[in-house]
This record gives structure tokens, sequence and C-alpha cells, in this order.
């Protein structure tokens, strides 16, 4: 069985635990870290979970909503940490005490009872990576921060049955926004992040019958609503918008069960 939660999403940090099962076997991955080592833990506690049930840590990329206090948990907890190679030349080479555990694109990560592998995409960081999880039944893909959707993306992301994805903003509150020009160039550019109608677009690429969860993820507090995204997901797979989960900043989601058709933020 393979479920995930949400911690806490957006601009001010980001966090989610994936949770692979089989009897009583149970391994856990904390896909980003985004949040001082309190909130993390108080985050967790609210997930009944505590740092020690962690098996590993994934770090997408560098941006410090991504990093937060993957460090110090790391190195407090035992907990093997995993990056990219730019990802851990950019953070400026941390002595990661030996748990530092370097990603590939497309290498596969075993944990035991589920696999997460690695993808490349554009971002405007030094060698971003997402993920994509799957138990050999259930498959789960995670993309948080995009620029926009290269083949090899679209490609990862074919025969999910869920998927949390960056749904950021709205072009015209952005262009509204008091974000200054360089900002507004960023944010929209191709290695910045989504907005609702490319991420709408990504969904139509890759739905099937068998995609029965979407959770819309990283919405900016500034430039979108839960609204706006959950309206435009939702035209895009002929869903209602009630049905595509939205990742809050400070609750994340529920657990989910990756499979089945289910949705709560
Ligand atoms: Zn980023
Ligand atoms: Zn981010």
């Amino acid at each position: 069985m393979l479920r995930f939660k949400n911690l806490g999403s957006g601009s001010t940090g980001n966090a989610t635990v994936v949770e692979g099962s089989s009897g009583t076997q149970v391994r856990r991955l904390l896909i980003d870290c985004g949040f001082g080592i309190r909130q993390l833990q108080a985050r967790l506690a609210q997930a009944q979970l505590q740092p020690e049930d962690l098996d590993a840590v994934f770090i997408t990329h560098e941006h410090s909503d991504h990093i937060g206090c993957a460090q110090a948990l790391a190195v407090r907890y035992r907990i093997p940490v995993w990056m990219s190679e730019g990802t851990h030349a950019a953070l400026g080479f941390p002595d990661l005490d030996g748990l530092l555990q370097v990603a590939h694109d497309l290498e596969a990560i075993d944990l035991g009872e589920f696999q997460a592998r690695p993808f490349t995409v554009p971002h405007d960081a030094r060698e971003p990576l997402q993920l994509r999880c799957s138990d050999g039944a259930a498959h789960l893909g995670v993309l948080t921060d995009l620029g926009h959707a290269s083949p090899h993306v679209l490609e990862q992301l074919q025969g999910c049955h869920a998927l949390m994805i960056e749904a950021n903003h709205d072009p015209g509150m952005l262009q509204a926004s008091r974000y200054p020009p360089f900002l507004k160039r960023r944010v929209g550019g191709p290695y910045g992040h989504l907005a609702n109608a490319a991420t709408a677009d990504i969904l139509r690429t890759v739905q099937h019958a068998g995609l029965l969860q979407v959770v819309a993820a990283h919405l900016s507090a500034q430039n979108n609503t839960p609204a706006l995204a959950q309206e435009a997901l939702a035209a895009a797979l002929d869903w209602t918008a009630e049905e595509i989960t939205v990742a809050s900043p400070t609750q994340g989601t529920d657990w989910l069960r990756v499979g089945e058709r289910q949705w709560g933020g």
C-alpha cells in the first residue's frame, strides 16, 4: 500500500511524506524538508510521525523552501539524505556526516516497500530532480517546482494514479501583483513556476482512466487562489472543483492513499 501526506506547500516551505507498507513492514520517505526543525517536528506529529520514523530524505533542489532543516534533521537522527550532485554543490558541499546519497536522473532509489525514481526537471536551480514513487502496483508523481513541461517530464508522469503537482499562479494576478518586474519574469518564465493553465495542459496530456487523485501544490499566496487552481485543473480533467485537493501552506493535505479516489486538504 502506498500513501502520502503533504505537510505544507508553498513558497514558505514544502515537505511531503510518502509511505509504503505491506504487512508489518513500513518505509517512509520525506520529500523536501523546507521548514525549521521544530516546525517540521510539529507537522510530522500531526501525521502521527516522529523524525525516527523516516527512513530517508530526498531533497529536490537547493531553494530554501525545500532545504530547510535537512542537514540538522539528517545528522541528528541519522537519516540518509538523497540529492543530486548539483544540489549538493549549490549548497556549498555541506558535510552530511556520511549520510549523503547522490541521486541521478532515472536511477531508482530502493526503499524496500517502494521505489522512488528521480527525474530531471526544468527549474532555475543547479540540478533539480522531482520524483515518481511506486510499489509496483500504485504510482505517485510528485512535481512541485517546474518552469515548463519538457517531454522528459511528461514521460515520467504517464500512468500515475495520483499526482501532486504545482499550480503556482494565475498570470493575470502575477502581472497585477507588486512583484518587481525581474521577479515576474522569473516566476512566469520557462525555468520558474507553472501557471494554472500550464498545469492543466500537463493534466490533459497525462490523463488516463487510472488517474484518480490530483493535489495542487506550491500555490502562490499572492498570485493565486485555491478556487482558481481547482477550477483550472478540474476543467482539464472534467472533474468537479472539489475533486482537486489543494495542499495548504499550513496544513498540507490529509493522508491520501494512491490508487483510490480520495481528496481532502
Ligand atoms: Zn524552486
Ligand atoms: Zn519551491
